[in-house]
């Protein structure tokens, strides 16, 4: 437990306590839930670009298998640890089975800064940590996709050392891959697109309409990004966005498809734009009073210290284990509808899983049966748990993970313990 000990970690473990308490879990699965299945920590030698070596630390954690493959995202950042690696495969694992997907959860991590990097650089500390977790990934085991830092090129070092060792091609090894290898169209902005679904779920609900709803996105990265995209899209008004060095605010709406653009070659500088919007920090844009606040950038931004000053009707939380317990708490009291992460953000592994789909079958659909089919999935997980939420009279969060505990336990108790 020490190795794991860290507030993320706690986060998530203090979410299960609460929903295993909630839904009387058996106590034997309930130790051995709360802990991951398998852990492995590895060094990652590499040759820099100025001939020294630099020895970076990795991690890949399968929280759990009982119902197939396990199945998460690999982060680069700088402050990745056991803990918190950890945290997020348990997040995958009730994630994945509240979508109805045949997967158990994991995740990875390199403690490291990409942007620091050179691609040859990120290139050879991809295949070495590749190579180093070769034993524990494979289709029918353990695929990754991308998280924070990372995106379908590493996706496809990833691919290429492993088919290496194996001798031929393993398109099904990670997902999030680009198209040339068997990458799924719409899997790139599938998180963002999910994002927007259920928030128009959950408006529907509430009775509000999408039509100049305003919107605030902290995180400008590939959830973020395409969710503004989306939400615009959808007639929604993006009032705020922002990355790790502060946002930009114009209560008119921002101008989405340009500022995207701009931002793909300027990056935070055209924040700084006074034609654009105003200057904004991140806690500011937590505190904006608005229809839909969606924190897509890292976990615990709203805490027992900012938590008051949230003015959202909805709280989408793309990102995930943004809120804390303590956070959790007063938002519900001031009435906050919120979207948990593993429902929210479930659009990324749901496409993930209709790419390992299409990967094992050879045999490719068009970008729009992939919109209908997440649409499908994340609106009938919406709704399930809508409805448990309702007849249990239990917040969204503890349904989510419930329902999603729920049939992970099913799993288990059905398959009994081995030996
Ligand atoms: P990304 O690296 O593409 O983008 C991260 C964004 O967050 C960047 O704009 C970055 O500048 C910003 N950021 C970093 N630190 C910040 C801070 N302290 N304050 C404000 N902004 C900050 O990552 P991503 O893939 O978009 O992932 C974002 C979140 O969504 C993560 O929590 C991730 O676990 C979650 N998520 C991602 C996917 C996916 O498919 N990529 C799926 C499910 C959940």
């Amino acid at each position: 437990m020490t190795e794991l000990d860290n507030p993320t970690f706690r986060l998530a473990v203090a979410q299960f306590d609460q929903a295993a308490q909630q839904m009387n879990l058996d106590p034997n699965l309930r130790q051995r839930l709360k802990m991951p299945e398998r852990s492995l920590i590895v060094s990652i030698p590499v040759r820099m670009d100025d001939g020294k070596v630099k020895v970076f630390s990795g991690y890949r954690v399968q929280h759990d298998s009982a119902r197939g493959p396990s199945k998460g995202g690999l982060r680069y950042h700088p402050d990745v640890n056991l803990g918190e690696v950890a945290a997020l495969a348990m997040w995958m694992t009730w994630k994945c089975a509240l979508s109805g997907l045949p997967y158990g959860g994991a995740k990875g991590g390199v403690r490291v800064a990409p942007e620091e990097l050179s691609r040859a650089e990120l290139q050879r500390l991809t295949r070495r940590y590749a190579s180093e977790i070769f034993l524990m990934i494979g289709p029918d085991k353990d695929v990754p996709a991308p998280d924070v830092g990372t995106n379908a090129q590493v996706m496809a070092w990833i691919m290429d050392t492993y088919s290496q060792q194996v001798g031929f091609a393993v398109p099904g090894v990670v997902t999030g891959k680009p198209l040339s290898i068997g990458g799924s169209l719409g899997r790139e902005d599938a998180t963002g697109r999910g994002v927007v679904y259920v928030a128009l779920e959950a408006m529907r609900h509430l009775g509000m309409g999408i039509e100049n709803t305003t919107v605030a996105i902290q995180g400008f990265g590939n959830v973020g990004a395409h969710t503004a995209r989306i939400m615009a899209e959808a007639g929604a008004r993006v009032v705020a966005v922002s990355d790790r060095l502060g946002g930009v605010y114009a209560a008119n709406g921002l101008a989405i498809p340009e500022l995207l653009t701009r931002y793909r070659t300027e990056g935070h500088e055209c924040f700084r734009d006074r034609g654009v919007g105003d200057r904004i920090t991140n806690e500011e844009l937590l505190a904006l009073d608005c229809a839909v606040l969606i924190p897509a950038a890292l976990s615990e931004q709203i805490t027992g210290k900012n938590a008051d000053q949230v003015r959202c009707r909805i709280l989408a939380e793309a990102a995930n284990g943004p809120t804390t317990l303590e956070a959790d708490q007063i938002l519900l009291d001031k009435g906050i509808f919120i979207i948990p992460d593993i429902l929210a953000n479930a659009g990324g592994v749901i496409v993930s899983y209709l790419e390992w789909v299409q990967d094992a079958q050879r045999f490719f659909w068009k970008a729009t049966d992939i919109q209908e089919r997440l649409r499908d999935i994340i609106t009938a997980a919406f709704g399930e748990t809508l409805q448990f939420s309702v007849d249990q009279k239990i917040p969204m969060r503890t349904a989510a993970l419930v329902s999603g505990i729920e049939k992970v336990a099913q799993a288990h108790l059905v398959r009994g313990l081995y030996p």
